[in-house]
């Protein structure tokens, strides 16, 4: 496998973007655990049946739009700490208001990978394009 290449030049990417597109319930889990709860409204699903889907561009350091640093710090296992950067264009935390599927969280970072590509005038042929989508 290649090593992964920022989307923006083609550099090696080190980071993913980390703006959020939606949140997906996840289904199963809730299913099993909570099968009263599958059918509910967006805005009543519990954070924890809420899967978030980010942007996930692959990035370069010297492309990414740099928001800050989480800091983790876990009883046992000590503390780590990771950046939140963000694509250039995607330089907020975009929404997790909005209830989304996987298939058109796919067919964003698709479509936001191709405008990408096609601003440093690469063709890129896509396998998903469910909507033919414009990203915004
Ligand atoms: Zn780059
Ligand atoms: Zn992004």
């Amino acid at each position: 496998m290649t090593a992964k290449k920022c989307i923006f030049c083609g550099a090696k990417a080190d980071l993913l973007c980390d703006h959020h597109l939606g949140w997906e319930r996840m289904r199963g889990q809730m299913a099993k655990e909570a099968p009263n709860l599958v059918l509910l409204g967006s805005s009543h699903v519990p954070l924890r049946y809420r899967k978030v889907h980010t942007c996930d561009a692959p990035l370069c350091r010297a492309c990414a739009v740099r928001d800050g640093c989480m800091n983790f710090r876990l009883r046992y296992l000590g503390s780590f700490s990771d950046t939140i950067d963000y694509c250039p264009g995607h330089d907020n935390f975009g929404t997790i208001a909005k209830e989304i599927t996987g298939l058109e969280a796919e067919a964003f970072r698709s479509a936001w990978r191709k405008a990408a590509n096609a601003a440093r005038g690469i063709e890129v042929s896509t396998q998903v394009d469910l909507f033919g989508r414009v990203p915004i």
